[in-house]
Formats: C-alpha cells, sequence, structure tokens
C-alpha cells in the first residue's frame, strides 16, 4: 500500500499523542468552574478498531480491475480502517459519528495516484462509470466537506492526494514555487526551508493538512496577516477536470475576466482536482519574535489594534484573546519544574500585583500577541512602534516569554477536543470575520447567542473568543464554545449551539465562515451570506461543470 502519513481514525492527530492535562494544575478547577465538569484522567490510549462495524464495500469487481489499471493495485484500497479515516474530516460532529460507528455511507474505495495523468484517467473513469470522486488532502475539513452524501446509491471513490507531495520548483527570482498539491504542511515546510525559502501559511490544522486541502477551502493560517491568506498566496494552479485541465499560469496579476483562479480556490473538490500549485514563498525571516501584552478590557485591545492596521506597521500576525479566553491561556499553562520556569510564576505573581494595582477587573483583562519579522533593526523598530500603541491603549507589555509559550502551545491545543469527548463534552468553534465597525457587535451578539442556546437546552456552556487576521477593513473572530452533551440526543443539541451562533454571525453583518469553508456544515446560511442570486450562480457553475454529480457532490452549495 502507498506510504501515506494518516491521522488516527478516531481523532486528531496521529496514534499516541494527546492532550494532557494532569501538567497543567490550574486546568481542571478551570475546567469544573466553567462547564461543571470534574474531568477523570483520560481512559484511552487508542480506540480498537475492531469495535467498529464499518459498512461493506459496494465497489464492483470491474470499478476495482479499472481503478488498479490506472494507479497500481499496491495503490488501490478496500482496508476498513483507511476507508474509515477517509469517511470524513474532524469536525466534532464527525468525531462523535465516528466513536459512535455512525456511518451513514462511507468511501467503498480509497485511491492513490501518483501522478496528474492518474488523477484525470480516475476522472474519466469516474464519468464514464457513474462513480462519486472526493479528493482526500490531509482529512482536516472541519465544515463536513469530505463526507459522502447518506444516500449517495453509487460507487464513491476517495481520491487520496498523499503521494503528489514534492516541491517541483522555485522560481528564486519571481517569489514563487511550484508544488504538489497532496503536499502535508510540515513536508512542504521541510523541502522550502531547505533552500532557505518558507511559504509562511501555518494553520493550526498545519501538521495534518495539504496544500490542495487549503486551496480547496479557502484556508488561512495564523500569519496571515504577513503572508496572506491562501486566496492571495496562490498565483497559478492545475485543476484537473474529466474533460480536461484549467492550466492557470503563476501571474502577479491579470485582467482577463472573472478570476477562475478565485473560482478554484474554495470549490472543495466540486470543480476537479487540484494537482498543482504555484504559489508566493519568502525568504526565511531573520528574526521572528512573539510580544504578549496584557489589556484591561477587550475594547482597548481591540482599538490597540485596528490602531497597529491603520498606522501600517507590518505585522505576522496580532492576535488578542478575550477575557474568557485569556482565563483559559492561563489554566493551560504548564506547571514548571525548572528553577528558571519558578522565577516566570513568581513574575507573574508580580505582574498580577501591578495589575490590581492599576484597578484593573482582572476578569476583564485580555492577552494579546503580536509577532515580528524580518531583520533585527525592522523587529526592533516595529516592537516599539507597537507597544506605543498598546500603552496607549492602558497595556502591559508582558514581553516574549509568554510569546514563545504561545508559539509552542499553537498546534497541541486541537488535541484537547478528544480528551474533552471522552469527558461527554463537546467542545467546538466557529469562525468569522466582519469590518472593524462591526467587530464589537458580533463578539456581543455571539456570546448573547450561545447563552440563549444553552438556556434553550436546559444547560450552561463556555465560550471565549480571540481575534485573529486583520486586515484593512476588519478582521477574524474565532469563537470556541463547549458543553457537557446528552449521549441520547448529541447531534441536535449541537445544531442548536452552533445554529445559534452561525445565525448570530449573519445577523451581525458577519460572513458565516472566515477560513473553514462551507462544506454541509455551513450550507444552510450560503443564502444569507451570498445573497439567493448569489447561490443560483454558483449552483449554475456547478451544474455545468459537473452535469452527472461526480465530483464530490452536494458540497458548498
Ligand atoms: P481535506 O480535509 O482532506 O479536504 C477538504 C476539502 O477540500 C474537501 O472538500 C476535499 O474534497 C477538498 N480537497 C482536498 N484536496 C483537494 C485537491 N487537491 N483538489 C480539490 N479538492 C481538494 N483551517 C484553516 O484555514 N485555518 C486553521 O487555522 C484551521 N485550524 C483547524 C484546526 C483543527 C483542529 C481542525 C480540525 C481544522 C482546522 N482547519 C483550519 C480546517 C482545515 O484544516 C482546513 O479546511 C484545511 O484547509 C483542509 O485541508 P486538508 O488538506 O485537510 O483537506
Amino acid at each position: 500500500m502507498a506510504h501515506v502519513k494518516h491521522q488516527k481514525w478516531w481523532g486528531w492527530g496521529e496514534e499516541g499523542v494527546f492532550f494532557d492535562y494532569r501538567n497543567k494544575p490550574a486546568f481542571a478547577p478551570f475546567v469544573k468552574e466553567a462547564i461543571g465538569v470534574s474531568l477523570r484522567p483520560r481512559q484511552r490510549d487508542t480506540v480498537d478498531f475492531a469495535t467498529v462495524q464499518v459498512p461493506a464495500s459496494t465497489a464492483s469487481e470491474d470499478v476495482l480491475a479499472r481503478l488498479r489499471g490506472i494507479s497500481g493495485p499496491e495503490n488501490v484500497s478496500l482496508d476498513d480502517e483507511l476507508r474509515i479515516v477517509h469517511w470524513a474530516g474532524k469536525s466534532v460532529l464527525e468525531l462523535m459519528q465516528t466513536l459512535r460507528s455512525d456511518f451513514a455511507r462511507v468511501p467503498d474505495v480509497v485511491v492513490y495516484p501518483g501522478s496528474e495523468d492518474e488523477v484525470a484517467e480516475i476522472l474519466r473513469t469516474a464519468v464514464a462509470q457513474d462513480l462519486v470522486v472526493i479528493p482526500f488532502g490531509g482529512g482536516s475539513s472541519i465544515s463536513r466537506s469530505l463526507q459522502p452524501a447518506p444516500e449517495e446509491t453509487r460507487c464513491i471513490v476517495s481520491l487520496d492526494m498523499g503521494r503528489l507531495n514534492k516541491v517541483l520548483e522555485i522560481d528564486e527570482t519571481s517569489g514563487l514555487a511550484t508544488i504538489q498539491a497532496g503536499v502535508l504542511g510540515p513536508d512542504m515546510e521541510d523541502q522550502l526551508n531547505a533552500r532557505g525559502w518558507t511559504l509562511g501559511h501555518f494553520p493550526d490544522s498545519f501538521a495534518y493538512s495539504t496544500l490542495g486541502g487549503w486551496a480547496a477551502t479557502r484556508s488561512s493560517g495564523m500569519q496571515s496577516d504577513k503572508y496572506g491568506d491562501i486566496a492571495d498566496i496562490v498565483r497559478g494552479l492545475r485543476l484537473v477536470r474529466p474533460s480536461g485541465t484549467v492550466v492557470l499560469r503563476p501571474l502577479p496579476s491579470t485582467s482577463t475576466g472573472p478570476s477562475l483562479r478565485e473560482m478554484v480556490i474554495g470549490s472543495e473538490g466540486r470543480l476537479g482536482v487540484i494537482t498543482e500549485l504555484t504559489v508566493h514563498v519568502h525568504r526565511l525571516p531573520q528574526e521572528h519574535e512573539v510580544i504578549a501584552y496584557m489589556f484591561p478590557t477587550w475594547q482597548q485591545a481591540l482599538t490597540a489594534v485596528r490602531r497597529y492596521t491603520e498606522a501600517e506597521i507590518p505585522l505576522t500576525f496580532a492576535r488578542i484573546s478575550d477575557a474568557h479566553e485569556t482565563a483559559f491561556s492561563l489554566a493551560t499553562q504548564k506547571a514548571s519544574t525548572s528553577v528558571k520556569g519558578k522565577l516566570a510564576a513568581k513574575g507573574q505573581d508580580a505582574l498580577w500585583a501591578v495589575m490590581r494595582r492599576r484597578g484593573w477587573d482582572t476578569d476583564a483583562m485580555c492577552i494579546s500577541y503580536a509577532c515580528f519579522e524580518g531583520s533585527a533593526k525592522d523587529v526592533a523598530e516595529r516592537k516599539k512602534a507597537v507597544a506605543r500603541i498598546a500603552k496607549a491603549h492602558g497595556a502591559v507589555v508582558l514581553g516574549s516569554g509568554p510569546g514563545a509559550l504561545y508559539d509552542q502551545k499553537k498546534f497541541d491545543t486541537p488535541h484537547l477536543r478528544d480528551f474533552l469527548l471522552e469527558q461527554n463534552t463537546v467542545g467546538d468553534v466557529s469562525e468569522t470575520a466582519a469590518p472593524w465597525s462591526k467587530l464589537t457587535t458580533v463578539h456581543k451578539n455571539a456570546y448573547d447567542a450561545v447563552q440563549r442556546a444553552y438556556a434553550q437546552l436546559g444547560k450552561s456552556g463556555w465560550i471565549m473568543s480571540h481575534m485573529s487576521h486583520s486586515y484593512h477593513s476588519g478582521a477574524c473572530l474565532y469563537f470556541t464554545f463547549a458543553y457537557v452533551f446528552d449521549e441520547e440526543n448529541p447531534y441536535e443539541e449541537y445544531q442548536v449551539v452552533k445554529s445559534a451562533i452561525q445565525q448570530s454571525f449573519i445577523d451581525s453583518g458577519a460572513t458565516l465562515s472566515h477560513h473553514h469553508g462551507v462544506g454541509v456544515e455551513h450550507q444552510p446560511w450560503m443564502e444569507q451570506d451570498v445573497s439567493p442570486e448569489g447561490v443560483a450562480l454558483m449552483k449554475g457553475l456547478f451544474q455545468v461543470a459537473d452535469p452527472g454529480g461526480n465530483l464530490n457532490p452536494g458540497k458548498v452549495v
């Protein structure tokens, strides 16, 4: 079988890597207070696959023979565990369904093509034999963009892009790299870094998501303030379709009609398979430093970050945790055993005392981070400019210690959801973007909406938020919510909570998703987001592009 790295079938990341709360002394009391759960130590290191009931494959011998003829028998799999790995992404609803063997429909076969020609032949076969093809990158979708429709009766092929994982070429003069779509984040960065370059795109899912998946879902990484969203980063691409290949050459800009590049970005497999992309790459920065600031209130922090943008200070990212998320961050700090760590903890106590003396309400304060990259001189100047604005809005500069901690923790948090599920607790996210003038309202309305949803369900729950990804005209707000779920009725109550937040975004003038795409999860709000006529236009496009509905049908609209 093709050697492609996969996540554990039942949760996030690789087997053997977990969230552990026992080295974070403040975490269990925090969870008890926030949602009333007394944490139990983790019971499962893994889940026995033998407990899973996998629907039988319906792939016919004829179809299998054709696929084996194209990609080789060793790259075509009917293995049950691989079919479950490929059946869905990692949204919390999908994780719950997976753990309950609640599979309406799973891919009948997984294929690992080794070239663009093979992808093209698989797509032609799919149309000729009326198969459904679902492109698969890292399987980190969080909007249910991989799950087959429950009522699908045709043979479903999961087309895993994992063998197409090479950086093909770097045009050093133009700062462009041509890269195969199936490469996972770390593998791609290793190949680029070895030659002194970086893409600079680091979503929280970086370790288990691919360049092609990022483009297909309109992804955004945590350093997008400097490097751009994936839609800015991708300059050219190749989209393989059953009828031919769309070739978009890498151009700095063009005025040749409506943007085909923008049309493919975010298409979630509905227009074809992206096999290659040409992307902006940057020289590795000489310096990379994250500085933390503590603001007395959310509003002051938000205004300060807007002022950084207005002042056009080149930042790699600026992020603010609201008061709830600040409390959560402090609760997930590891207990330090080193002398240095103990001194740092003492320093923190002293800082708290200062804040109380200044009259701060410590329940309202918000931690914020700014990341600086460039030469030592650039970094020093920008740090000074940001500190000036931050202090003018009441902040205390905490320095680089907590900033380094943020950089270390950033890819660990996704493991928390699996641990919480084991504690009968849903921990999930909703994210949006809105103009600066509306951000305060969006934030407040999401909090109010989720509290109403919790009240409707008769439970107490948690919500917290951070601001990330600043733009000229606004920013992204990212909400995390948590509550204890009812074993009898987990899906319906999840919909109540998630829908309340999504609807509040739309009602407050924000978008239904800033970087998680649409999939199936966000579809109910598409007409409200882009207007009914907009949805009709998209449906028309997909109908013409894929009249047989063979390409990941049912996603986006
Ligand atoms: P997959 O999940 O495999 O596929 C996603 C969609 O893209 C599917 O519709 C699939 O058919 C299609 N697709 C994949 N590859 C191709 C291709 N080559 N051609 C055509 N279609 C293709 N997203 C962010 O943007 N930023 C974040 O910070 C972030 N954090 C996350 C954290 C967690 C814990 C989780 C679970 C998800 C997070 N996501 C984030 C969402 C997810 O990682 C992104 O949507 C990501 O872009 C998906 O990439 P993937 O390679 O895993 O694609």
